[in-house]
């Protein structure tokens, strides 16, 4: 009989197969007491595994870099990092041979397993998963201290893996030319089989609950990665309409891909810029091959996580520099550092906050570490002398806190010019996501060149309503008339003053959204790239004139379900 298994859709796709069960034997470390002899030995021989441990990894980045990319390799990377810590690890184990008299893998196992429920205890789901990064270290140190080879998982047939949970580790004992999909019992969409599974293509479900100890291996599995569903031995009937099913989906695919080599020019022949949000170099990647015209949104975090200390402005400027490279002449917005509250650094102390979403972030907390927004505003401006960059500030609510962080670059800029390094004029906007600078659009519009909506904060701080939370998601939607009047305004605003304004929210990608943003004027919608194909279509399918009235008719509706309804009318009518 056909069972059906619910978890998180982590990466999209349908695959069928059979299960590959990925069990690792469980080794239980006992703690074994040495004599006052041994200490000095055992400490070498500890240090000894670490050596073990740090040449297996780079061996291993090396092999990732090759095989998978350069995002993934940097998991690796961050491993090596946790192996030559000093004061959290190294110095702990050391002193609890010491001390304790313990043997060197009960030491580790200890030291790590406290590290690792410090990290679980955290509120950020981010930080709770990067205990799974230490969990691995860990595996890895002890595997080499009872000497026991780290061997390449074999799958002899192309499968779906199944396991509780995927270090990353183990997903690089993986063959990953053979995987047809990921289930795993435990992880959240950002864990790392689900960030691997995204940028290979690869189907995957995760957060199953006890699915891998409810099946044998080999028995037949479909993977929906777009639903978040697995089913146990489908009948004929069920596997062909999920063939049937993959099917349209390649199709409609391919078809969409075609449209990335075209403009987004509607019907009658006004041109919009569609522009990609990422926050990576493989995400650049990406935006290239999905036909972005520019980066409307450089997420410039991920240059921060992952590591223990701010980077240095030759780092920061070698990242922009690669993305420049990518992007050619094409424009490259970079968000200043949009820290805080759901996305903490760990060398940055933030104090707890009963708000948080209200709380220190964005320029807020960037304003605060004016060492640290310098070092980024300098290495973006030596950036701007070989590429088309663009500077743009998060969060902002007043006109003040403009100025401030203009203050802070023309100091960076005299910095850059006494000092006799070359760098590039950079023109200067500011996300409009905050009702407050929604509201003074017209007098922001003195301070910079350009604006950018992001409605995904926009919409939560309108209505009112957590961007997270599941139980007020029916009001966080942008959508809703109070939010699409704001939008409305802004634009209006921006242009009265003659300034551009686009959108890298979420709802510049969302198909049922396009139709009024182009009525409204919008220049530049910006959205995560695989989404460009679809929004190139929807704008190329519509006339400018005819979205212009959709809005007309939007702006006067009472309740989002009469704009969804003027919206599903106008796509009857367009079609
Ligand atoms: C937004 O708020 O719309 C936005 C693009 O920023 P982020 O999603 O990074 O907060
Ligand atoms: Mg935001």
């Amino acid at each position: 009989m056909v069972e059906e298994f619910k978890g998180i859709a982590a990466s999209p796709g349908i695959a069928i197969g059979r299960a590959h069960l990925f069990t690792k034997e469980k080794r239980k470390i006992v703690r074994k007491e040495i004599s006052s002899k041994l200490v000095e030995s055992e400490i070498k021989r500890f240090n000894q595994s670490l050596e073990k441990a740090r040449e297996y990894l780079k061996d291993l980045i090396d092999r990732v870099r090759r095989e998978v990319g350069e995002k993934e390799a940097e998991i690796y990377e961050a491993h090596l990092m946790m192996l030559d810590d000093e004061s959290s690890f190294i110095k702990p184990v050391e002193e609890m041979i010491a001390k304790e008299r313990v043997c060197a893998e009960y030491a580790v196992e200890k030291v790590l397993e406290k590290v690792i429920s410090l990290f679980r205890s955290m509120e950020s789901e981010y930080m709770r998963e990067r205990a799974m990064d230490i969990k691995d270290v860990k595996e890895l140190v002890i595997s080499f201290l009872i000497d026991r080879e780290t061997k390449r998982e074999e799958l002899s047939m192309k499968s779906v893996v199944v396991a509780e949970e995927l270090l990353p580790s183990d997903i690089a004992t993986l063959n990953k030319r053979m995987v047809l999909a990921f289930v795993t019992d435990k992880g959240g969409p950002t864990s790392h089989v689900a960030i691997v599974a995204r940028t290979l293509k690869i189907p995957a479900v995760v957060g199953t609950g006890d699915f891998s100890t409810r099946i044998r291996g080999g028995e037949l599995l479909i993977v929906d990665g777009d639903k978040g569903l697995v089913l146990l031995n489908p009948t004929e009937d069920v596997i062909s309409s999920y063939r049937r099913l993959r099917e349209k989906k390649e199709a409609v695919l391919d078809e969409l891909m075609r449209e990335t080599k075209f403009p987004a020019i509607t019907v009658d022949g006004v041109r919009f810029k569609v522009f990609a949000n990422v926050g990576s170099l493989e995400e650049v990647r990406e935006a290239i091959r999905y036909g972005a015209e520019g980066i409307g949104l450089l997420r410039t975090e991920f240059m921060y996580i992952n590591r223990e200390s701010m980077p240095t402005e030759e780092e920061l400027l070698e990242v922009f520099l690669s993305i420049g490279k990518l992007m050619k002449d094409r424009p490259i917005i970079v968000r200043t550092l949009d820290i805080g509250c759901d996305k903490p650094l760990p060398y940055v102390r933030m104090p707890e906050e009963a708000n948080p979403f209200l709380g220190w972030r964005g320029i807020r907390l960037t304003l605060d570490n004016p060492r640290m927004m310098k070092t980024q505003l300098r290495a973006l401006l030596r950036a701007g002398a070989y590429g088309n960059f663009k500077l743009m500030f998060p969060m902002i609510t007043t006109v003040e806190e403009i100025r401030k962080a203009k203050e802070l670059l023309m100091n960076a800029v005299d910095e850059l010019s006494s000092g006799g390094i070359q760098f590039g004029e950079v023109e200067v906007g500011t996300m409009i996501e905050t009702p407050a600078s929604a509201l003074i659009v017209d007098l922001l519009a003195d301070e910079v060149d350009f604006f950018s909506i992001g409605t995904n904060d926009l919409t939560q701080y309108i209505m009112a309503a957590d961007r997270g939370n599941a139980r007020v998601s029916k009001l966080y939607n942008p959508l809703h008339p109070a939010v699409l009047r704001m939008i409305h305004k802004i634009i209006e605003e921006a242009h009265n003053a003659g300034k551009e304004v686009g959108m890298c929210g979420e709802m510049a990608s969302d198909p049922r959204a396009i139709p009024l943003l182009v009525g409204m004027g919008l220049d530049e919608l910006s959205m995560n790239p695989s989404s460009i194909p679809k929004a190139k279509k929807v704008i190329r399918s519509i006339s400018k004139k005819e979205a212009e009235n959709l809005v007309t008719d939007v702006l006067s509706s009472k309740t989002l379900s009469e704009v969804l309804d003027l919206i599903a009318k106008f796509n009857k009518s367009e079609a």
